[in-house]
């Protein structure tokens, strides 16, 4: 299946800067809509239901698997996450470009589905940096960064199955390579051949 608008979807381990550079993304570019997930983990801070996740109770989450709610779903550090049908639905039959930041066994599911979809994967610059930064968010005990790092091992491994890669080395150029990427899709011959159809027919292009 062909999704009408252009997909994005963004994984990297985690410490790796995933959620700051799509958040700056989604303040930048107002034509990019965010998907929201449903979770099993209770919410975080300030988070919102509705706005970050769909926070649901585990037997909430069951059903919907059930009833074939979810075009993706996924365990991640023990917290069941997924895509809803719903929250792709509504995009597409508006054409939005979405973006998806989603863990990278969703990414893959979400470009089985979605022929078009551009994968990004956003790596740290180095082992050293990624444990650092993790130790400075100062969010996880020494364990849980053990199992992080051990976890992250394992999702690196899976990048030579995106279409691009980011290193975040630097914030800005990181934020600069995922715009740079979000733009050069969009100038794609065939979407510009959607986006621009008026032009095209003026032009005769086919
Ligand atoms: P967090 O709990 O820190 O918000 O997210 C944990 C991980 O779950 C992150 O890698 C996040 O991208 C991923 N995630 C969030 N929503 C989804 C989803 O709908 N599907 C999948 N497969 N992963 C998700």
């Amino acid at each position: 299946m062909d999704y009408p608008g252009n997909l994005f979807v963004v994984a990297a381990p985690s410490g790796a800067g995933k959620s700051s550079l799509v958040k700056a993304l989604l303040e930048l570019d107002s034509a990019v809509k965010p998907s929201v997930s449903h979770t099993t983990r209770p919410p975080r801070g300030q988070e919102k239901h509705g706005r970050e996740y769909f926070f649901v109770a585990p037997g909430a989450f069951d059903a919907m698997v059930q009833s074939d709610g979810f075009v993706e779903w996924a365990e991640v550090h023990g917290h069941r996450y997924g895509t809803s049908r719903q929250a792709i639905a509504q995009r597409m039959e508006q054409g939005s470009d979405v973006v998806l930041e989603i863990d990278f066994q969703g990414a893959l599911a979400i470009q089985r589905v979605f022929s078009n979809t551009v994968s990004i994967f956003i790596l740290p610059p180095s082992w050293e940096e990624l444990r650092a930064r993790l130790e400075r968010r100062g969010e996880d005990a020494p364990q849980t960064i053990d199992l992080r790092m051990h976890n992250a091992a394992l999702e690196v491994a899976q990048a030579p199955h995106f279409d691009f890669v980011i290193i975040n080395d630097s914030f800005d150029r990181a934020l600069f390579d995922l715009k740079a990427i979000v733009h050069a899709q969009r100038l794609k011959f065939s979407v510009q051949r959607r986006t621009r159809s008026e032009t095209f027919r003026a032009l005769n292009i086919p």
